[in-house]
């Protein structure tokens, strides 16, 4: 592979673009209206406008990618995580015009794509499963049956769902009518699909998920776990690696267990097998078909570049370590930094980064998609970036986060750092007790701080806007100047 192309935008484009310059690859970006002035453009060797700003006009055309790709003399496309990475039909067109998609392959997309269907396809590996309905459920008598044997409260999943969406929780019989009414017409609209099963809905539970890395020569690798716990509306904001709750004997048998998930569907490249934690004993919950939002923990500790592996897989090569050969090394914390206000039910805070000061330091990588004095497009997922933190141990982790955050000036948004910095300092949070409730359970708006000195931030605020004005214009004249935006070759391939 000479040349890939990066059908995303944002921090993700430009953390596989990193590893691709670094393998000697050339790189092609491709943008929407909205990111025209995005450092991903700008660190790409050639960018491509794709369409205007709503996704489904731009980073979701997949015919129009390709079209590109082919002009180009594209020869892989990195899908990264969201829009297009876990959608068989476009890898499916990828392939047929003689590109590599670096991912699996579109028939275990399809399998792991749907939680009923992936449930199914484990099932010879002997997977412990959340006990729950065999498949789908459409009837409230078939939904009272599986109560009686499984026991409330229970959770009603949508079949294709992601994202956290289409889940209902049911504390007793008679809410099954209305609830279940609900998550298939919810399920439709979100997914396309009606189909929803149930589950038995563990209230104190953790979120642990397991790397796998898998190549075309058999190989089924783990690169152990992520705790993904602290979350909100089924999100995930906070995530580390190792998880506190996990013991060797433990850690083995989870991660064998993943790789017979990535078995069950000959799995290649980098997945993720997501588990639920409860009492000591952990269910499968799905696997996810790409890399993972959190996936830099995992090279924290492993020491592992992910996006390098998954390049080398696709192009054939079988994975150059061992089992035996992986080890955690220390504690990494990884805390997402989304434009949300926390004091308002975690509600998107779109606006410009008026002012915008990355921490450094030994062990502090900040993987974002911003710069100084430019807006938080509404079209897109919120995450401003992600601040990870490697450290001897989870309390130096920690340490080392809560001085990152500290270090961290963001001003014209509100974020998330204060929240997670309440998170860093909770006793159930240090202790390594916490479960999926936490927000829930432990959070109040009330709790996080005033900012430590409004009227600073309002006179910075000020500055910052005469700056910005400053800034934009730069913005706009430094494109103008980059061959890159040049109208010729916006007209040949716009
Ligand atoms: P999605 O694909 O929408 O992300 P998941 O099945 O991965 O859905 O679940 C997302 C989160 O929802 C989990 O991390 C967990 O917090 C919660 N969850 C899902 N299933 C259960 C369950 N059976 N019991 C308790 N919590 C659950």
């Amino acid at each position: 592979m000479k040349k890939i192309l990066v059908a995303n935008r944002g921090e993700i484009a430009l953390r596989v673009m990193r590893s691709c310059r670094e393998m000697g690859i050339q790189t092609v970006a491709i943008y929407s209206e909205a990111d025209r002035f995005s450092p991903h453009v700008k660190f790409a060797d050639e960018a491509v406008c794709v369409g205007p700003s709503p996704s489904n006009q731009s980073y979701l055309k997949g015919d129009r990618i390709i079209e590109i790709c082919k002009e180009l003399g594209v020869d892989g496309i990195h899908p990264g995580y969201g829009f297009l990475s876990e959608n068989a039909d476009f890898a499916r067109a990828v392939a047929r015009a003689g590109i590599i998609f670096i991912g699996p392959s579109p028939e275990a997309m399809e399998i792991m794509g749907d939680k009923l269907s992936s449930k199914a396809a484990v099932k010879k590996y002997k997977i412990p499963l959340v006990p729950g309905s065999e498949g789908a459920i459409d009837n409230v008598p078939q939904a009272l049956k599986v109560g009686k044997e499984i026991g409330f409260p229970i959770i009603i999943k949508a079949s294709a769902g992601g994202g956290g969406k289409g889940m209902r929780i049911v504390e007793k019989a008679d809410e099954f009518e209305e609830n279940l009414k609900r998550a298939v017409s919810e399920a439709e609209s979100a997914f396309g699909d009606g189909s929803v099963f149930l589950e038995k809905y563990l209230r104190i539970s953790k979120h642990i998920e397991i790397q796998v890395l898998c190549d075309t020569h058999g190989n089924y690798l783990y690169l152990f776990e992520r705790e993904c716990s602290i979350q909100r509306r089924h999100q995930k904001v906070i995530e580390e690696a190792p998880s506190s709750v996990l013991t060797p004997e433990l850690r083995k048998k989870m991660g064998e267990h993943a790789a017979n998930v990535a078995r069950s569907c000959n799995y290649t490249g980098a997945g993720t097998v997501e588990f639920i934690y409860a009492d000591g004993e952990y269910y499968f919950l799905e696997m996810n078909t790409r890399l993972q939002v959190e996936h830099p923990v995992t090279e924290m500790v492993t020491g592992v570049d992910l996006v390098k592996e998954q390049i080398k897989i696709a192009r054939g090569e079988a994975i150059s370590f061992q089992q035996e050969g992986l080890a955690i090394n220390g504690h990494a914390i990884e805390v997402r930094v989304y434009a949300e206000d926390p004091a308002n039910n975690f509600l998107p805070d779109i606006g410009t980064l008026q002012v915008y000061k990355k921490p450094t330091g030994p062990g502090v990588r900040v993987d974002d998609g911003f710069e100084e004095g430019m807006s938080i497009p509404i079209y897109y997922d919120p995450m401003i970036a992600k601040l990870v933190v490697h450290g001897q141990n989870r309390a130096d982790a920690i340490a080392k986060m809560k001085k990152a955050i500290d270090e961290y000036r963001i001003i014209g948004v509100e974020t998330t750092l204060d929240f997670c910095q309440f998170v860093l300092a909770h006793e159930e949070f240090t202790s390594g007790r916490f479960n999926t409730g936490f927000v829930k359970d432990h959070f109040k708006p009330e709790y996080l701080t005033a900012p430590v000195s409004k009227e600073f931030e309002e006179i910075a605020a000020i500055i910052a806007a005469v700056a910005l004005q400053q800034k934009e214009n730069e913005l706009i004249n430094a494109a103008a100047a980059d061959k890159k935006f040049s109208p010729w070759k916006s007209r040949l391939i716009e």
